[in-house]
């Protein structure tokens, strides 16, 4: 299988293990708990063997969910959490102890925002950085750094960070890095090729795509040795040491923090995920098809998307991107347009939250996502009140230009 495509590799991926009854789809496992017939071997299981004990450790349905994220990314391990947030919650919190110092992009989604104030009221140092230039990465690294945490495009203002300059920062300095690859997907970014030691996915948005089941991963890319690193408890001091960070992960992340993934949800991500790069391909071309249309658009004060030449970063994205710009983009609307009016007029686009799904979905930013962090640090972001963020869906292209044409008539 290792020289077959992304989508060859993705839908037999279940198969390169054998899969009970010679099913086509990892059957779903609900079960709670897991039983024996021979007590060594249970206790070799709880003591790290590999084996299923208790769900809220994962289940043989989770775990090939986990082999299809590890496939896509090139990683060599992945955990998977109910939520994208409670993947990034579970790895800052079992990675970072009071009195270490964290550097993040401060392009970043607004929730992830919120988890860094708390990562702070518990002791940890955060710098908040514009990461599109690596050197603002570089001149923030203390002695107490353990770690720098970057969006890949970021949500909702879709800057790219300088992700392989960041890299090599981090490899010189030993430093953890966290890449959230989200919006552009593995299909796009594989974090192992910008030298991340982890990389964290959303399943609830491009990977399942259907908009019906939350998820969230983190993968190992197998870059970080931890065997330097501080804060890995004594007992996931073993084996190969490339492991270790990820182990501690789901220890502390599913045993003890319990942001278990359920089977029924993995098992809709799964399939979700088979299609990854047919819809993706689609999101893609629709999305650059809509912002050229809407730049155009004497109504529209600015479009910020990655495949316009306008954009900061166009050059860095077709690069590492591979000219595909993902399916998010900011639409900052004229101010005389009243944003809220604007929106009801829309007759395709669903007012929603979330992105990545098969449907086109906007969002006012400064009234919804972004309103708790107040008009200041908005304003930092670069989010106006008249910022919409729009996720592209698959829909026919002609659709979604009509809707915004008339809706901006
Ligand atoms: C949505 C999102 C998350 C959180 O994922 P959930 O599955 O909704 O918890 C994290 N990072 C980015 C970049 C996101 O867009």
């Amino acid at each position: 299988m290792a020289n077959n495509g992304f989508t060859t590799t993705i839908v037999h991926s279940d198969r390169r293990a054998s899969v009970e009854h010679g099913a086509i789809h990892k059957p779903m496992h609900p079960s709670s708990e897991y039983a024996f017939a021979d007590s060594r071997e249970l206790a070799a299981v709880f003591q790290g063997k590999a084996g299923f004990t208790y769900a809220r450790q994962g289940t043989p349905t989770t775990a090939a969910l986990e082999d299809k994220i590890t496939v896509m990314e090139g990683g060599t391990g992945t955990v998977s959490f109910a939520t994208g947030m409670a993947a990034l919650a579970a790895t800052f919190l079992t990675l970072l102890k009071a009195g270490d110092h964290l550097i993040s992009s401060q392009h970043i989604f607004g929730n992830t925002n919120s988890l860094l104030g708390t990562l702070s009221d518990l002791g940890v140092q955060v710098t908040l950085v514009d990461a599109t230039d690596a050197r603002n990465v570089e001149a923030a690294v203390r002695p107490e750094t353990k770690m720098v945490f970057t969006e890949t495009l970021a949500n909702p203002g879709t800057q790219v960070a300088d992700l392989e300059a960041i890299g090599r920062c981090c490899a010189s300095r030993k430093l953890v890095y966290v890449v959230d690859n989200t919006l552009t997907s593995p299909l796009l970014c594989q974090g192992v090729k910008v030298g991340a030691s982890l990389v964290v996915n959303s399943l609830s948005k491009h990977i399942g795509g259907h908009g019906n089941a939350l998820g969230g991963a983190v993968t190992n890319t197998g870059l970080y040795d931890w065997s330097g690193y501080a804060n890995i408890a004594e007992p996931y001091r073993k084996g190969n040491p490339v492991s270790w960070g990820l182990t501690q992960i789901k220890k502390k992340g599913l045993r003890d923090m319990g942001g278990t993934l359920s089977a029924e949800a993995a098992h809709r991500l799964a399939v979700g995920a088979e299609t990854l790069a047919l819809r993706m391909d689609k999101i893609c071309s629709n999305a650059l098809a809509l912002a050229q249309a809407l730049s155009r658009h004497p109504k529209v004060a600015k479009v910020h998307y990655p495949g316009l030449p306008t954009h900061a970063q166009h050059e860095r994205a077709a690069a590492l991107f591979g000219k595909r710009y993902g399916g998010l983009m900011g639409i900052e609307l004229v101010p005389e347009i009243d944003v809220f009016d604007f929106l009801n007029r829309l007759k395709v686009l669903a007012l929603a939250t979330h992105l990545g799904d098969n449907r086109t979905l906007v969002l006012p930013m400064a009234h919804t996502i972004y309103y708790e962090m107040g008009p200041e640090r908005r304003a930092q972001m670069g989010i106006s009140d008249n910022f919409l963020r729009v996720s592209i869906g698959i829909e026919d292209i002609e659709d979604l230009i009509g809707d915004f044409e008339q809706a901006l008539a």
